[in-house]
């Protein structure tokens, strides 16, 4: 039997885990992302021995996925300390002579889902991950997006809310997406973490209201067929129907597909991976590695 390696390699945390080709998840581990030595070495110490087939890995970045870039596999301009400039993947393939998937986590998490969750059988999705970050995956006629570095849709600029006044947080931009409506940013503007407010605290609207507008423009950019909405915030579950209804106010019926007209509750969903989506993710980046057809 196959048996795949997969990486979900966060900025807070590591998952590794053994999965099949089918997507089940054989076995795992977590640790704490420390200093990458440390890290690298935790995951090194995991895969030795469990004679893997090979190893899919969807890492927080930005990271370098352009083959023939004397930096490709390397986590690049992260804030992160200690991981600007790291040769994950190159410190991997030192250790195993395996075929290896390499990609963004949210990207890997867009192809889990495409393989084995809520878009399985379709040949686009967008996967948010909306958490400590916010990242979107791009999956679009069969094949992850990658183009000049990769897609960056959690940095984008929204139109602002009309009684927000938090100035954001994203230390590059402050008011793009992932500065006002991320984890971080929900807790800096309430003072209290997502998971301490009540579902009827008006700081949902509002972080409906950024993501729904993500998700319209996103819409009308890539034409997804399905939107997967994973990371810690969207444990938050009165979200999906705020979040749909102003995806649907957004787009004020110019997208009239039945999709969105008639069934936006299947369209715009969690993911069908669970809490398994990321390390899945990996696993798909996996399979397809040793498939031999990456991304
Ligand atoms: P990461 O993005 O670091 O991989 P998570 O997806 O768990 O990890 O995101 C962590 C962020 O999500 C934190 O800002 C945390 O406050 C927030 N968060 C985690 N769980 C919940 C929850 N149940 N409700 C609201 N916010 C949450
Ligand atoms: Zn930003």
């Amino acid at each position: 039997m196959t048996r795949i390696g997969a990486i979900e390699a966060g900025g807070t945390k590591f998952v590794c885990g053994i999965g099949s080709e089918r997507g089940e998840i054989e076995d795992r581990i977590s640790f704490p992302t420390e200093g990458p030595e440390r890290t690298i070495g935790q995951a090194i110490a995991y895969f030795k021995g469990k004679g893997v087939d090979a190893i899919g890995i969807g890492s927080f970045g930005p990271i370098d996925i352009r083959p023939g870039s004397p930096t490709y596999g390397y986590v690049t301009t992260t804030p992160k300390p200690g991981w600007s400039n790291v040769d994950l993947l190159g410190a991997l393939r030192r250790e195993f002579g395996v075929p290896m998937g390499w990609d963004t986590d949210v990207n890997a998490a867009a192809l889990g889902e495409a393989t084995w969750g809520a878009a399985r059988g379709l040949s686009s999705c967008l996967y948010y991950t909306v958490g400590t970050g916010i990242g979107i995956g791009v999956y679009a006629e069969g094949r992850l997006v990658h183009g000049l570095v990769h897609p960056e849709g959690g940095h984008t600029l929204p139109r602002r809310h009309p009684d927000d006044a938090f100035a954001g947080r994203c230390p590059y931009h402050g008011d793009c997406l992932e500065g006002m409506a991320a984890g971080p940013a929900i807790e800096a503007r309430w003072g209290a973490k997502g998971h301490g407010l009540p579902a009827e605290h008006p700081a949902w609207a509002i972080e409906a209201f950024y993501l729904g507008q993500s998700i319209a423009g996103a819409v009308l950019l890539n034409s997804p067929e399905k939107v997967i909405l994973g990371g810690g915030v969207m444990q938050q579950a009165q979200l999906f129907p705020l979040i749909r209804a102003e995806v649907k106010r957004n787009l004020n019926g110019y997208v009239s597909s039945r999709e969105i007209v008639e069934d936006i509750d299947g369209y715009i969903v969690p993911p069908g991976l669970g809490q398994q989506a990321g390390l899945c993710g990996a696993a798909a980046l996996g399979l397809a590695a040793l498939r031999g057809a990456v991304g």
